[in-house]
């Protein structure tokens, strides 16, 4: 017996209509001779009666004596004219037990009793089987997928650059270190070099989706050791023209997440604001100056810190960008204003108090890309492969990246971004 109907589609159709639906068994009742089990699949519950007069006896006690979170599918007849809450039922022919859970069960699905974030982490198939987890993992999805969408009709081209690299991206010592033959090699950033690469290739407008890997050794909130970094570059474009792209690109998750995921957002109890567009734009000396006029003792140079952008975030609750970046504070990769060099042409997308997205115009001169290296400290031989693209006709280029976790977290209200992690890897997290 295959699966041919969610629980979401009984309270659609016909009364009387054949259904199969298979699932989880979340709860049974028994009250003499018939039996409540509610069913849980993807898309919800349904309620299946069961008479012990028509499944025969042993069915029945077969049934009514399962474990919670078994596996069953059931065939049968939908029923409208119901006492049952849920608006229908399902009368069945045949139940098919596929899997016996055991018993007890190491954290209850829909218990209401709070479990500790790392225990539920310990048992993630079993919290993940919470309708209200499902729902931000489906927002997620169609984060990703709108994202997708936009970009394709933006006309970038989706790319996939290595995670096992020679050289790390900005030196540093973020890096995850593996033995790679006889050689060393590292567990890629950020898809950064290769992007820009690309840009020499001619391919003007190219996207990628993928893993980034930071040997970070904070455990904070909303940092992970391994999260989804969506990447953009895009040619003959300046930082105006990414930011741009960019506040469209995410005001289009908005409203694609506000208009497909209705249950979902139900389920979590939110609502989705449509920002307006164009966000703000609010330079870097001007929050400095503001933030030191709240008391905070920032100097020129220095990156904000999280007191000083919990302060920000008071006041600019919703999305923002923060532009104009001194030089010091920013990758040799950025580009320097022709009229200020000491400023780079680098943005960060904020909501609120945190950071989604870092990107810029990018430094597409070699001679000048190259001094800019030195000056951080970094030896351009380790990066032949890079700057030779640079040296054969690379046309301007700006692109950006936005932290897949940290809109999610966004846009499902979530406090950690474990939350909307499936299986986070973090300082002392590398399993399940
Ligand atoms: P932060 O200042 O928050 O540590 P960052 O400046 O190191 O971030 P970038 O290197 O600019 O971040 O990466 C671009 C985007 O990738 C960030 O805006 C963020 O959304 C995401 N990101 C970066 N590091 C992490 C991480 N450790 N965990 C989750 N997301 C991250």
């Amino acid at each position: 017996m295959g699966r041919k109907n969610y629980t979401s589609e009984i309270y659609n159709l016909p009364d009387a209509s054949d259904v199969i639906l298979c699932g989880w068994v979340q709860e049974i009742r028994k009250l003499g001779n018939i039996a409540f089990l509610i069913l849980r699949d993807r898309e919800g519950v349904a309620q299946i009666t069961v008479m012990k007069n028509s499944i025969g006896n042993e069915k029945f006690r077969e049934i009514t004596g399962l474990n919670r979170e078994s596996v069953i599918c059931v065939k049968g007849k939908i029923n409208k004219n119901t006492q049952s809450k849920l608006g229908a039922e399902v009368i069945p022919d045949n139940v098919e037990i596929l899997s016996v859970a055991e018993t007890p069960l190491p954290m209850g699905v829909i218990d209401r009793v709070s479990v500790d974030l790392e225990t539920r982490l310990d048992v993630r198939f079993m919290d993940l089987r919470r309708p209200e987890i499902l729902s931000v993992f489906k927002i997620e999805s169609n984060i990703g997928k709108s994202i997708r969408r936009k970009l394709e009709d933006e006309g970038f081209i989706e790319i996939h650059t290595p995670k096992i690299i020679a050289t790390a991206t900005e030196g540093g010592t973020e890096l995850f270190r593996l033995k790679y033959f006889e050689k060393d090699a590292y567990l890629v950033q950020s898809p950064q070099l290769y992007k820009q690469i690309m840009m020499s290739a001619g391919f003007e407008r190219v996207y990628e989706i993928a893993p980034a890997f930071r040997a970070e050794e904070h455990n904070t909130s909303r940092h992970l050791n391994e999260f989804v970094s969506v990447d953009i570059e895009m040619s003959f474009a300046d930082e105006e023209d990414v930011m741009n792209l960019l506040e469209n690109v995410v005001f289009y998750s908005l409203k694609y997440v506000k208009e497909n995921n209705i249950n979902d957002l139900k389920t979590l109890n939110l609502d989705i604001e449509i920002p307006e567009l164009p966000f703000p734009r609010l330079k870097y000396d001007d929050l400095l100056n503001y933030v030191n006029s709240q008391g905070i003792n920032m100097k020129f140079g220095e990156d904000f810190s999280s007191e000083a952008l919990n302060v920000i975030g008071k006041k600019y609750t919703g999305f923002y960008f923060i532009t104009r970046w001194p030089m010091e504070t920013r990758a040799f990769y950025v580009m320097p204003y022709d009229d200020d060099p000491k400023y780079g042409k680098a943005f960060d997308l904020m909501f609120g108090e945190r950071e989604i997205t870092s990107g810029a115009q990018r430094n597409h001169i070699y001679s000048s890309l190259k001094e800019n290296m030195v000056k951080k400290g970094l030896n351009p031989e380790n990066f032949r492969f890079y700057l030779d693209a640079f040296r054969y006709g690379m046309p301007p280029h700006a692109g950006w990246a936005i932290g897949l976790e940290r809109l999610t977290m966004i846009l499902t209200d979530s406090k950690n971004i474990r939350e909307v992690t499936l299986f986070p890897r973090d300082r002392k997290r590398i399993e399940p």
